[in-house]
């Protein structure tokens, strides 16, 4: 999902035919979310802000969801809960929004084809279990660091990374 300039969230995720507005708030997502139990995510909350406005853009606990699609198998409405998030960071993206974390690791990615590049530590590492230093990656070949940066850019990925934090 690119760029929304829908006045709010739920009409853009019915675009992508995910529908949020037949949401009880019974809070079985919640109560089944792995996630919830170690950070102040409380995604019954997250589906409800969705539906109203789009401070959730803004919600730092979009973030904290690892996707397990739990509360999608879950969910009595048959609300396709995890693909909503997963929209809705989409949103966020291409609105400018993104935790520094994620930035940080698609600069690298964008740079070195990783997002943890290989380090002298790892090398030796590799060289003392018997392996060569560098792995079948684009770290071995890299003329073709230059091909996964030329297909990132044909998609935006660049722009999308690039800039400062809002
Ligand atoms: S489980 Fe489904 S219906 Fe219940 S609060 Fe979550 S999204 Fe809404
Ligand atoms: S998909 Fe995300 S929100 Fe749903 S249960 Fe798993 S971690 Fe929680």
């Amino acid at each position: 999902m690119t760029k929304s300039n829908k006045s709010n969230i739920s009409d853009a995720l019915k675009d992508a035919g995910i529908e949020i507005l037949t949401c009880l708030q019974c809070g079985t997502c919640s109560g089944s979310c792995p996630s919830g139990r170690y950070t102040g995510m409380i995604t019954r909350k997250l589906v409800r802000m969705a539906r109203v406005s789009t401070d959730v853009l803004h919600d730092p606990d979009l973030w904290m969801c690892t996707t397990c699609y739990t509360c999608q198998e879950r969910c009595p409405r048959e609300i396709k809960i995890t693909d909503a998030i997963l929209a809705i960071r989409a949103i966020a993206v291409h609105e400018g929004i993104m935790l520094p974390e994620h930035r940080k690791v698609s600069q690298l990615v964008l740079e070195h084809g990783h997002a943890v590049p290989i380090n002298d530590a790892v090398k030796e590492k590799r060289e003392h279990l018997g392996m060569e230093a560098l792995p079948e990656t684009v770290h071995k070949y890299p003329d073709a660091l230059a091909d996964v940066q030329t297909l990132l850019e044909s998609c935006g990925f660049d722009k999308l990374v690039a800039g400062a934090q809002e």
